[in-house]
């Protein structure tokens, strides 16, 4: 059956201009929502009025506290589960604990990741393994389990045009190569060509699959580039508009790709990096 013909897909209604961008009512999942990004998107989605899950996986005390400044800074619900992205019995158990607190889902943040470095001939199988399983398998997990709630639940007008939004949080490095980083770059990499695969098969639900590739953006995964003047002033080469990125640029953004103000925004990557992906080494001309 074509899902658009089911009268669980009625005809879109957008939000008129003059509105705000709102998510009253929905539901979202971040995941690594403890820190960094993930925190701060937690944050935004929670201002812009979704109800929240904080996804953490090794320090409940961190995400405690996340959760109770979304919920006074924001007047809304949130809570927090942990979970492993890379353990598919950890990930549909979070699943089954969001829909049976919250009801249902309607907004996934892929947003969980981490690095393992290393020069290219010393890094272990495992270096490889374990990036790849948290930023790439974690990814595959944890928009598997939403596909299969938006299907199920479908859309619901009154809450969004669409029956659900995925946003996978990639990186510049899915495009610019990273010695030293091969599992994270190749990680990365993946993730692109893995959200619009999806998004290309679930668009007929009205599913919205897209990616935000941050820059470098101030937050614990990469304080060795920013954290004293020398290495801030070596980051600035690589970014044309000559500042870092804050997590609340990305929060910001996700917001924006969550909501029905981007309703025909499917299987796009948002490049949120200040600039650092036109090739700032051209920048007087090659
Ligand atoms: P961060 O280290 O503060 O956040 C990463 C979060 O993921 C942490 O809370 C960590 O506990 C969590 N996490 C790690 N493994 C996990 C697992 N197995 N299960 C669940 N959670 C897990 O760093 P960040 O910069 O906020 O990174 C967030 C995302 O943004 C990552 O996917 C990262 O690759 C991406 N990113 C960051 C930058 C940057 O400049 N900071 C740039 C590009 C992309």
């Amino acid at each position: 059956m074509n899902p658009t013909q089911n009268e669980h897909y009625p005809p879109v209604v957008m939000p008129s201009l003059d509105q705000q961008v709102v998510l009253t009512g929905q539901k979202a999942l971040v995941t690594g929502a403890s820190s960094g990004i993930g925190k701060q998107v937690a944050i935004a989605l929670g201002h812009a009025g979704a109800d929240v899950v904080v996804n953490y996986v090794t320090d409940p005390d961190k995400a405690e506290e996340a959760v109770q400044e979304i919920q006074r800074r924001c007047g809304i619900r949130a809570m927090a589960i942990q979970a492993d992205v890379a353990k598919e019995d950890e990930v549909q158990a979070m699943f089954r604990t969001m829909i049976k607190e919250f009801g249902t889902l309607h907004i996934l943040v892929n947003n969980a990741g981490l690095q393992k470095d290393a020069p290219f001939e010393k890094m272990t199988l495992a270096q490889w393994h374990r990036v790849i399983e948290v930023n790439l398998t974690g990814q595959f997990l944890c928009a598997r389990e939403a596909v299969r709630e938006f299907k199920r639940r479908g859309v619901v007008p009154e809450i969004s045009c669409a029956a659900g939004k995925i946003i996978c949080m990639s990186s510049v490095h899915d495009t610019i190569p990273w010695a030293g980083h091969v599992n994270y770059a190749a990680s990365k990499g993946g993730v692109m060509l893995m959200m619009k695969s999806i998004a290309q098969e679930v668009a007929p639900w009205r599913i919205r699959v897209n990616a935000i590739s941050p820059g470098a953006i101030r937050t614990p995964i990469n304080m060795a580039a920013w954290g004293t003047p020398e290495a801030y002033g070596e980051l600035m080469k690589l970014v044309p508009y000559k500042r870092i990125g804050e997590p609340e640029d990305i929060g910001r953004a996700a917001v924006w790709l969550a909501s029905d103000y981007s309703d025909y925004i499917n299987g796009s990557c948002l490049y949120v990096d200040g600039g650092m992906t036109l090739y700032p080494g051209f920048d007087t001309g090659g």
